[in-house]
């Protein structure tokens, strides 16, 4: 599989639009890996996940072309990662020439009344059609084997991460989350493969002790080392952190030193993952 990262942020995107702290003021004067937009990740250049406001920066700066793709995955509610007011613009009369139609998303219950509410009762099904997934509960999509896990973050925005499956291949998507929940520590504990590739949250950066909603470094081992006590990760496992706020206070390049110290990689715009 290949794994590329479009966006990298969390909410606020880095440099934040109004704000004037060290780590925004660097990445404007830096730009390059320093500029991070909000969440958004694409397989093998046809499975997306997430759907932030930042999709259409994406396509204009990292050649995400979303004539080849059929299919949306959405983590939770939050506008960082699901803005369903730009599905409008494949709508009948808005986009044209449109071979492969729907466009199928499919996203937890807050997700769906968001769209509803955004996008009126009028969906458009023709154009985009809108699946309703819950945590433990696997579907496929394509050539995919999809397994939302629950999360622990905003309950209000049904957050899930994902397992990802293709070709004996098998990617642990995990961001907004703080330390996962028992539910789907029972549920990993029981998964007798291994990841090929985890990228986990480490919104809090160098913080230490975030174990609640986000991860941070420090937490982001407790996790990696849990599931390497368990089984499903091992020393062949590809370790990504990614997701980051300028609330964690340091630059991309002060992350990547202190994500050494842990044995982590650190995702940037545009970094694809082939694994
Ligand atoms: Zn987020
Ligand atoms: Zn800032
Ligand atoms: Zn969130």
């Amino acid at each position: 599989m290949k794994l590329k990262y479009l966006g990298t942020a969390a909410a606020e995107g880095i440099p934040g639009m109004f704000c004037n702290c060290r780590v925004c003021r660097n990445a404007l004067k830096i730009r390059g890996k320093e500029i991070k937009t909000r969440s958004q990740a694409l397989l093998d250049d046809k499975l997306l996940i997430d759907f932030p406001a930042d999709t259409y920066m994406h396509i204009l700066n990292h050649g995400l072309d979303l004539r080849n793709i059929h299919n949306v995955i959405i983590t939770h509610s939050h506008s960082d990662h699901f803005y369903p007011n730009d599905f409008w613009c494949r709508f009948e009369g808005i986009a044209y020439d449109i071979v492969e139609e729907p466009l199928n998303i499919y996203v937890t219950e807050a997700g769906y009344n968001k769209a509803l509410r955004q996008l009126g009762e009028d969906m458009n099904e023709t154009r985009v059609k809108f699946h309703k997934i819950a945590p433990f509960e696997p579907f496929d999509v394509e050539d995919y084997h999809i397994i939302p896990l629950a999360a622990d973050h905003d309950s209000s925005s049904n957050p899930v991460i994902y397992i990802i499956e293709k070709g004996g291949k098998s990617l642990l998507y995990a961001h907004d989350t703080g330390i996962f929940p028992d539910s789907t520590w029972d549920y990993l504990e029981k998964y007798n493969k291994k990841f090929e590739l985890i990228s986990l949250d480490c919104t809090g950066m160098a913080q230490k002790n975030l174990r609640r909603s986000h991860l941070c470094l420090n937490t982001d081992k407790e996790v990696y080392d849990r599931l390497t006590e368990i089984g499903v990760c091992d020393k062949n496992t590809i370790v990504y952190v990614n997701h980051f706020s300028h609330n964690g206070m340091l630059t991309h390049k002060e992350l990547v030193v202190e994500a050494e110290k842990y044995g982590f990689l650190v995702t940037y715009d545009s970094l694809e993952v082939v694994f």
